[in-house]
């Protein structure tokens, strides 16, 4: 069994965090390959390295006085050093980045600064070989990865070394120049990795125990899901559960390796498995009628209406044409006989409302528009709800029992999800209604 693992920021944000971090590598043999972010805050009202790189960028593009926020960066890193004990030379590598700085360079490279040096602190306290993500991690000029030469260079690299530590975040161009994922990318590295070297498992190491099954801001304590199916996590993370960068998934998702979702801070907590709907074991953990619950706020009902609709087939598809140009995207459409509502984000519709309107009227005859704002959408996933009667009858009879109207509803053919739409007001009580009704 070879596993990759991946350390999120707040698992590398100080040197006693460094020390966690080396307890987990060392007891498991069969993490090969770890992928490091840059420090993340250490407290609520700390800075993210990552985040004080962009600030400083950002100061040196404007030329403004930048040095004494770079401190900052150099500060934080010379205490793990120093708390540590470790000899790597920091003087050395911050004047090169800043005679870079001073020269102009790209802002790739200053970004990525922060997980190049913290992998690098790493792999010296660990013992490790230190890989930079340049050397495996290759993108396209038109920002997809090279897969192919990716993939051989990291193999290349893995025959020649058995226990490597690597920056996440960033790789770099045809040309050489270093190129960063967007925010949270670290998690790509690291699923990019395992796929190349297909690993057992991928493990992601971050600030709490695993999934929840509902937002922990919402419903006290929930409790934690054991093991997910990568399409549940789409659809949780669609409608608000933030778990994992997108784009990490379909790497391992593609290859069948499972992503499990660590603790640092509680290091003997199994997390959650996220696998595939074909993982040998996953029927034994299939006990909960419903696996997840997330939502999101903020959703308007546009509705069309025409008496007879018949008199204008073609009004949804001139909507669909006007809602194209204005690049909205349609939640959720439903419909009657003389009308139908398209669910869309209000903050994209708001801007667009006006023209929106005149628009559509323009190319539908005498028709009516209405609009209802305020709306939450809400989510009850679960593979176990397939081929099983009951589940939507007893979320809408908890609903009507709790005095909450159900404005929208809507099921994807697959069973996977049920989706209700109630008002904003109701969202909170809402969520604790289903949690209360299906899970404790
Ligand atoms: N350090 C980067 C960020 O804060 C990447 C990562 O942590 O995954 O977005």
């Amino acid at each position: 069994m070879i596993k990759v693992a991946k350390f999120g920021g707040s698992s590398l944000a100080d040197a006693n965090q460094f020390k966690k971090v080396k307890d987990i590598i060392l007891r498991d043999s069969s993490i090969v390959i770890t992928v490091a972010s840059a420090p993340g805050k250490r407290f609520s009202e700390d800075n993210k390295i990552t985040d004080l790189l962009y600030l400083s960028y950002a100061h040196l593009k404007y030329s403004v006085e930048y040095t004494k926020m770079f401190v900052h960066i150099e500060d934080r890193y010379a205490k793990i050093k120093k708390e540590l004990n470790l000899k790597l030379n920091l003087g050395k590598e911050f004047d090169k980045i800043k005679s870079k700085m001073k020269k102009g360079m790209n802002k790739d490279y200053l970004i990525s600064r922060g997980e190049y040096l913290n992998a690098k602190l790493l792999a010296e306290y660990l013992g490790y070989t230190f890989i930079d993500a340049k050397d495996i991690i290759f993108f396209n000029f038109n920002g997809n990865i090279n897969i192919e030469k990716t993939t051989r260079a990291i193999e290349e690299v893995f025959k020649c070394n058995s226990k490597i530590i690597v920056p996440g975040f960033y790789g770099s161009l045809p040309n050489g120049e270093i190129k960063v994922f967007s925010r949270g990318g670290s998690d790509i590295t690291g699923s990019i990795i395992s796929r190349a070297i297909n690993a057992s498992v991928y493990e992601n190491w971050t600030d709490v125990s695993g999934i929840l099954m509902a937002d922990p801001r919402i419903v006290d304590q929930p409790k934690k899901i054991d093991f997910i199916t990568y399409n549940e996590l789409r659809e949780l993370s669609y409608m608000g559960a933030n778990v994992l960068h997108t784009n990490a998934v379909a790497p391992v998702k593609e290859a069948n390796i499972p992503i499990n979702i660590r603790n640092t801070n509680e290091p003997d907590n199994p997390g959650t498995m996220i696998v595939n709907n074909n993982y040998e074991i996953l029927e034994e953990h299939s006990i909960s009628p419903i696996t997840g619950i997330a939502g999101k706020k903020d959703f308007s009902i546009l509705s069309i209406y025409k008496y007879p609709m018949s008199e204008e087939p073609n009004s949804l598809l001139n909507i669909l044409e006007v809602l194209k140009k204005y690049k909205i995207n349609i939640e959720h459409i439903s419909s009657g006989i003389d009308n139908f509502s398209l669910i869309l984000s209000s903050e994209h519709l708001e801007k667009y409302l006006y023209e929106i309107i005149a628009d559509t009227k323009k190319l539908c005859n005498s028709i009516e528009i209405k609009v209802v704002r305020d709306i939450s959408l809400i989510a009850i996933v679960g593979r176990n709800m397939v081929h099983k009667p009951g589940t939507s009858g007893k979320l809408f009879a908890a609903m009507g029992n709790n005095g909450v109207n159900i404005r929208v509803i809507s099921q994807s053919s697959d069973e996977l999800n049920i989706i209700i739409g109630v008002a904003n007001e109701n969202f909170e009580k809402c969520i604790n209604v289903i949690y209360n009704n299906f899970i404790v």
